[in-house]
């Protein structure tokens, strides 16, 4: 099988979406292409002492609907590529939810496990200021994303701080800060559990209860961790995780706060016990489940596995997990998917809500985001759901 490259992936499916939707020729024109593609070498200082050349990514997709919004992805695997896919879902999901925001992407070329604690607040410091001018509260706001965190986040906004002589919106520079350096409550869990609201409306509709239910969930980093917490809150089992260290299968329901902690300290669910374990993710797939959550990385269902999945709804929680060969699979054989840029949509609404707090300087209880992520979440769910029942 020939790997599938996310903006291609992404640009066939904006083709097909755009035709069926009569979109206009100079939108369609205009939006095939990132307005901004920076590449950004930049030198840090190892605990050695010696220097290191690290490479980042910011694309820049649209920002006709307001500032460049998107997370920094830190990770091996970050290439062009795969960096414009993500800054046009942005672009797409941003417009979809009715937020006031463009899309965005970036990262940087490197896996933060294999270094230490000082060296990647130096790598996301120096990037912060090779970026320089590229990124602002008004211009293009940051989040977290693969191999980022709060912590990362708190770096670079003090960094932009110092940078800055506007001390009163620096703050607003990223999204997705600890809550003491003007992060906002339920922006950690914001996705995992949007991904969630999508999935009760959906249960809502095709009168299926969720209580009782199995599901399956593959990876368990932010966002799966997340929906699996509010998974149990709504009473469906977890029977089957996978990550990039293993699988894990066990139909009497895995225990997601143990297995939460678990990878917080062991920074993968290989080894956890009691749960069969095997290799690789055939019998992730194959484990028959009501519900099936993606959370991991684009491209996991493809042509060559999307045969195996046995269960009704697929939601979407990471950016493109399914390539469009998978999807007509999966099409074929019945299964439904709520699509990234609605599943996936929590934290950049609560992203949203931080901004807006940080421009008020507001403090918003976490009920209150909750409950504004929910109502955010279901009436673009309700716009997806009447498009699809309306066209078919
Ligand atoms: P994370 O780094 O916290 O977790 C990633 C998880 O994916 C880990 O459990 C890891 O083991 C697993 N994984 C990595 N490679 C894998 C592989 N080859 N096979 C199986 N599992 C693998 O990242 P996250 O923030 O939870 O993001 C997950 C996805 O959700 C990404 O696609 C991201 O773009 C998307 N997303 C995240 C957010 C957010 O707020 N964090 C928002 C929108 C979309």
């Amino acid at each position: 099988m020939a790997v599938r490259k996310l903006f291609e992936s992404v640009l066939e499916r904006f083709e097909g979406v755009s035709q069926f939707m009569e979109l206009n020729s100079r939108t369609y024109e205009i939006m095939k292409y990132p307005k901004d593609e920076l590449i950004i070498n930049f030198p840090v200082r190892m605990d050695d002492g010696t220097h290191k050349m690290f490479k980042g990514y910011r694309i820049q997709h649209n920002n006709i609907l307001g500032p460049y919004k998107g997370g920094m992805r830190f990770s091996d695997n970050v290439n062009l590529d795969e960096t414009k896919g993500l800054a046009m879902l942005m672009s797409l999901k941003c417009s979809l939810v009715k937020l006031p925001f463009g899309g965005a992407k970036g990262g940087v070329k490197y896996n933060p496990v294999n270094y230490s604690e000082d060296e990647n607040r130096r790598i996301a410091r120096r990037f912060t200021m090779a970026l320089g001018k590229n990124i602002g509260p008004s211009y293009d706001i940051p989040a977290p994303d693969m191999g980022t965190n709060a912590q990362t986040m708190d770096w670079m906004m003090d960094t932009y701080h110092n940078m800055s002589n506007r001390a009163d919106e620096s703050k607003g520079v990223v999204t997705g800060k600890s809550i003491a350096c003007g992060g906002s409550l339920g922006r950690a869990s914001a996705t995992g559990f949007g991904a969630i609201y999508c999935l009760k409306e959906w249960c809502k509709h095709n009168h299926t209860p969720m209580e009782d239910r199995t599901y399956s969930v593959q990876g368990f980093g932010n966002v799966g961790s997340h929906a699996a917490k509010k998974m149990k809150e709504f009473g469906s089992k977890l029977i089957a995780v996978n990550d990039h260290t293993a699988t894990l299968i066990d139909k009497n329901g895995i225990d997601v706060e143990k297995l939460a902690a678990y990878v917080a300290e062991n920074r993968g669910i290989k080894g956890y016990q009691p749960a069969d374990e095997c290799e690789g993710d055939e019998n992730f797939f194959k484990t028959e489940v009501d519900f099936m959550i993606l959370a991991a990385m684009e491209n996991r269902v493809t042509e060559d596995n999307a045969d195996f999945i046995k269960t009704k709804i697929i939601v979407e929680g990471a950016n493109g997990p399914i390539t469009p060969e998978g999807e007509k699979v999966l099409t074929k054989n019945g299964v439904e998917i709520i699509p990234d840029i609605l599943a996936n949509a929590g934290g950049v609404i609560v992203s949203y809500f931080e901004w807006v707090q940080n421009r008020n300087s507001e403090y918003w209880e976490e009920d209150v985001v909750d409950e504004k992520l929910q109502t955010k979440t279901i009436s673009a769910y309700k716009i997806v759901e009447k498009l699809a029942q309306d066209k078919d």
